[in-house]
């Protein structure tokens, strides 16, 4: 994808008196591992230091992203509820792993794994509630994607939020009728759980030089939901693309991005190295710009039918030099 005349990263509405970094807050450069806190996309209530621009970004939506919005929120009402009795018994937790991710692709997704919970995949002062979670990834339109950045690229980022959340509000009710407990968590605003490292526990992907996931079948042209339940259930691994491989040599994201926002190298992020995008850069402008895009877009792996291809040739290419 070729980025056609960007706005630049300068805007009329900085804060006057900056708030307290994001990249603190999100524990950049920091050595001790903690928990994740709140900075950003926030539905907890909490005020938060960057609540303005997030509020601001709410409402500077236009009516197209707003309509899935709302329809988003009204749905997430289900999203959890009573159990149905008596509740099912279980005997082959691979069967019904094999079933639960039939299921989901019936509702029509794109990605399904299962992962165990834990407590890293909380945010700071929430406590594991379920024992599996069954992560979901539910592709973008690209020609609208291929917009980005721009409000048609904001839509269609908010269409498959609402959709892949109506996918995980119906497979929590499906696992309720069972009589098994199952809470369905869609995206954007954050509440208890982060859904990129249960993705990638789950084997729907690896973490990208981007800060976001890269799957094989659709690079980072898909948005996440998960579904949290105690239904017994088998856990995928992680999966091994070779992502880094291709990110330590590739700059293409790095150099599209605007203001300049996406580190070259891993970062020390709460006692772990690993690819990070610097907030404080990349927040502003990704509110100017209703939700940027660009850097998933760009990214070689999110080109239609090309991320098996890439797959392939990462791995011939790691056995050549293991083999030297
Ligand atoms: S979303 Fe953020 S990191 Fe990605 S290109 Fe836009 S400004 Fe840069
Ligand atoms: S654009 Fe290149 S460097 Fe950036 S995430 Fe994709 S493969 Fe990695």
């Amino acid at each position: 994808m070729k980025v056609q005349d960007p706005p630049p990263p300068t805007y009329a509405f900085d804060y006057k008196n900056p708030p307290r970094s994001g990249n603190e807050i999100n524990g950049l450069n920091q050595e001790e591992k903690t928990r994740a806190r709140h900075v950003f996309h926030n539905a907890t209530g909490e005020s938060l230091p960057w609540n303005a621009l997030d509020e601001f970004f709410s409402q500077i939506n236009v009516w197209g992203v707003v309509k899935h919005m709302l329809a988003n929120i009204w749905q997430l009402r289900r999203q959890d509820g009573p159990l149905r009795e008596p509740q099912i018994k279980v005997e082959d937790p691979v069967a019904m792993t094999a079933e639960i991710k039939a299921r989901a692709r019936d509702l029509g997704i794109g990605l399904v794994g299962v992962t165990a919970m834990f407590d890293e995949a909380l945010y700071e002062g929430y406590e594991v509630s379920h024992r599996y979670a069954i992560c979901l990834g539910l592709p973008m339109d690209r020609k609208e994607m291929l917009q980005a950045p721009h409000e048609r690229a904001a839509v269609e980022v908010m269409r498959a939020y609402k959709d892949v959340s109506r996918i995980a509000v119906e497979l929590s009710e499906q696992i309720r009728a069972m009589g098994w407990p199952a809470k369905a968590y869609g995206n954007p605003n954050s509440t208890d759980i982060l859904h990129i490292p249960l993705a990638v526990r789950a084997g729907l992907g690896e973490l990208g030089k981007h800060g976001s996931l890269i799957s094989r079948e659709y690079g980072s042209n898909f948005r996440l939901a998960t579904v949290l339940t105690d239904l017994p259930l088998v856990s995928n691994e992680p999966v091994d693309l070779a992502v880094d491989d291709l990110c330590k040599s590739c700059r293409r994201c790095v150099v599209d991005c605007p203001p300049g926002a996406i580190f070259n190298e891993k970062q020390l992020v709460r006692g772990e190295k690993k690819w990070y995008v610097d907030f404080d850069k990349c927040i502003p402008y990704f509110v100017k710009t209703y939700g940027c895009a660009i850097c998933i877009e760009v990214c070689p792996w999110s080109e239609p039918g090309r991320g098996p291809n890439l797959f392939k040739k990462l791995m011939a290419r790691r056995e050549k030099q293991h083999s030297e």
